[in-house]
């Protein structure tokens, strides 16, 4: 595993219990009743489900999220499945029962809660609020990216939906109230195309010589940006490029390296998603979680792992242009002028 910035240095893990592997739910669920009453909540050791958000766009800041059909509580394992560098994971669903019983009545799909790891974080309520917002942002560049490329269904980049679920229950959070992050289980294999600090997955596409990167990152110099100044503003992410180049030798693999190549360019510079990571296949494309956005204010606005423009600059070190990049009249010396 790559180590995040920021990380865990100096922060007390929590303790928790391993679920084995591929199972759901072993060691049971904690239940959390949306809005009950007095009596209700007592009996389970004050928990409920107060709220369920996401982050909005348009608004800027998050908005009620509507639970599924006849949704009465939520469940959250009781043991993890994993852990990243800033989170351990559980499995979450919505489900119909309206008191804890055996069997749980799961409505919709197979979801994943991710909470803090270290002790700090836990009652920090904008830890978690962070990772959806950055989630959502990432998602409306992936809408914007997804248009322009006009391509395959192989190649489209998408990050979940994620949900913050306000809970409460006694002796876990210190004014009562806490909340988990909650996104769709990803099925398949997880595989992680690029970090935040340079890393690329080597490609599993034949390379054919001449065809190569070096050639795309000359040539092209000026062609796209032109189009890309009249939307540089990120909150205005809907519009379609009047030109698109020819296919060449694109392969899915290249969608992820010139999506995050893509966010630094329609962004004018100050944005840039990487970390992408998640699942593939050829009827969805990319389905991803967990970005990290730098941005080149260095305020580090986007969380622990928003290295500014450093992490910009390692971006585009080790970052070839790719078919895709060229199709999208993407150049790596476009950027590099902005770093
Ligand atoms: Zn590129």
């Amino acid at each position: 595993g790559r180590k995040k910035g920021g990380g865990g240095a100096g922060l007390t893990e929590r303790t928790v219990v391993q679920e084995d592997p591929g199972q759901v739910g072993t060691g049971g669920w904690d239940f959390y009743t949306i809005s009950p009453d007095d009596a209700t909540q007592h009996a389970n050791g004050g928990r409920a489900c107060l709220a369920k958000e996401r982050w909005s766009m348009d608004v800027k800041g998050f908005v009620a999220a509507p639970y599924g059909p006849g949704v009465a509580a939520v469940v959250h394992s009781r043991r993890t499945f994993g852990s990243g560098a800033e989170r351990y994971v559980y499995h979450f669903y919505e489900v119909s029962n309206d008191s804890p019983q055996t069997v749980m009545k799961f409505v919709g799909n197979q979801l994943t809660a991710k909470d803090p790891k270290h002790q700090e974080n836990v009652n920090d309520p904008k830890f978690l609020r962070n990772f959806c917002r950055v989630q959502a942002k990432a998602q409306a560049l992936a809408v914007n990216f997804n248009r322009r490329v006009q391509g395959k269904s192989a190649w489209q980049i998408s990050f979940v939906e994620c949900y913050i679920y306000t809970l409460t229950e006694w002796g876990v959070w210190e004014d009562g109230t806490g909340s988990v992050l909650v996104e769709p289980f990803l099925e398949g294999r997880f595989v992680k195309w690029n970090s935040n600090a340079g890393y690329v997955k080597p490609s599993q596409a034949p390379r054919q010589a001449g065809a190569g990167a070096a050639r795309n990152d000359i040539g092209l110099f000026g062609i796209g940006e032109d189009e890309e100044e009249d939307d540089s503003d990120t909150d205005s992410l809907d519009s379609v490029a009047p030109f698109r180049m020819p296919e060449g030798n694109i392969e899915p693999d290249h969608a992820p390296q010139a999506f995050s190549h893509f966010t630094h360019s329609i962004t004018d510079g100050k944005d840039l998603v990487c970390d992408l990571q998640g699942v593939w296949n050829e009827t969805d494309g990319f389905m991803l979680t967990d970005p990290v956005i730098h941005h080149a204010s260095g305020k580090g606005k986007n969380g622990r792992t928003d290295r500014g423009k450093e992490g910009i600059k390692k971006f585009f070190e080790t970052h070839k242009c790719n078919p895709l990049c060229k199709r999208l009249g993407l150049n790596i010396f476009a950027e590099s002028m902005r770093v």
